[in-house]
């Protein structure tokens, strides 16, 4: 059986136990859930940064015979008892306006997964890797743009960057924008998950940027970028500066007027920014 979309093979799924599901932001905000998985006994290799795959489970509208929907890899470690492996995800509770009808329905595989028990059975696929890449050098600065759920591939792509260059020496900048502090997940939540992960000296390369008062994460992420443009466009003109976009899709059509501003014209933007998709230093992990 073959999703259209996504040629994924239902057959070649493995079942996950939820192990435990905690929201993390508050009943004031958008939803989002840190979701640990269980598998007892992988056949594959997992990595923080990856993205799995879930399939629920039908029916599912317009006869679709599967739903299949990425979600990438927040943590990925042994179990306590070493007998199995978790896998950490960060789920945003979707929801979606039909436009002939105006009606609100709930989005299906993050639904299914908020939704979802501890000791519930999850099928999923995967690993399937980020399309983040290190670049070679390590003198290549790293500007990384990123909204809500967005933090989790940036933040074990950080920890892979570090860990197999300790000597980086380009400039590392993360832009994250979240509409609340508390809405600012892992730069900024109970656990201070990235001072555990990050040294003094890493952390301090990190600029996080977030506004209460503001619309949504996406206003907030460009706040942050405004308030640095001098110092983000200077990035960009440089050779070794590679971006990343990560989160909701209309980042990268907010960042693309920002940055439009700067460059004095859409056209002149558009030109800058074909050379860095073709010289492959524009990556986007981008979703509704
Ligand atoms: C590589 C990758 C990694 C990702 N990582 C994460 C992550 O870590 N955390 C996270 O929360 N999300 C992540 N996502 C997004 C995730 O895969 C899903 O897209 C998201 O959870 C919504 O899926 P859903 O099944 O709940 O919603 P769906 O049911 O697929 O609906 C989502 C969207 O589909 C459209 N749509 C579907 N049906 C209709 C309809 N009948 N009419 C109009 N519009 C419709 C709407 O635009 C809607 O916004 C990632 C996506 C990718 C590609």
């Amino acid at each position: 059986m073959t999703d259209p979309e996504t040629s994924i093979n239902a057959s070649d799924a493995t079942e996950a136990i939820v192990q435990s599901s905690r929201r993390i932001t508050p009943e004031s905000t958008d939803e989002v859930r840190q979701i640990v998985l269980r598998l007892n006994s992988p056949a594959d290799y997992f990595l923080e940064g990856q993205n799995i795959g879930v399939l629920t489970p039908g029916p599912h509208p317009y006869g679709n015979k599967t739903h299949h929907r990425y979600y990438t890899l927040a943590n990925a470690g042994k179990s306590a008892d070493g007998e199995g492996i978790e896998l950490e995800l960060l789920v945003r509770r979707c929801f979606y306006i039909d436009e002939v009808s105006g009606e609100q329905y709930p989005g299906e595989a993050s639904n299914y997964l908020c939704d979802a028990q501890p000791g519930d059975k999850v099928s999923i696929t995967g690993p399937h890797n980020s399309p983040f890449r290190i670049p070679t050098d390590p003198t290549s600065n790293l500007l990384m743009l990123g909204t809500g759920t967005g933090i989790a591939p940036f933040r074990a792509f950080l920890r892979q960057v570090y860990q197999a260059h300790a000597d980086w020496t380009g400039k590392v900048r993360l832009f994250y924008g979240a509409r609340t502090g508390a809405e600012l997940l892992y730069m900024n939540d109970l656990n201070n998950d990235l001072a555990h992960y990050y040294d003094q000296s890493t952390f301090q390369a990190i600029q996080s940027l977030g506004k209460s008062v503001l619309k949504d994460a996406g206003d907030a992420l460009l706040s942050g970028v405004d308030a640095h443009a001098e110092e983000i466009w200077t990035l960009l003109q440089a050779p070794k500066t590679h971006v990343y976009l990560a989160g909701l899709r209309k980042i990268a059509t907010a960042f693309d007027a920002s940055m439009a501003k700067l460059a004095g014209s859409d056209a002149q933007w558009q030109t800058l920014k074909q050379s860095l998709i073709d010289e492959q230093r524009w990556s986007e992990l981008t979703y509704h």
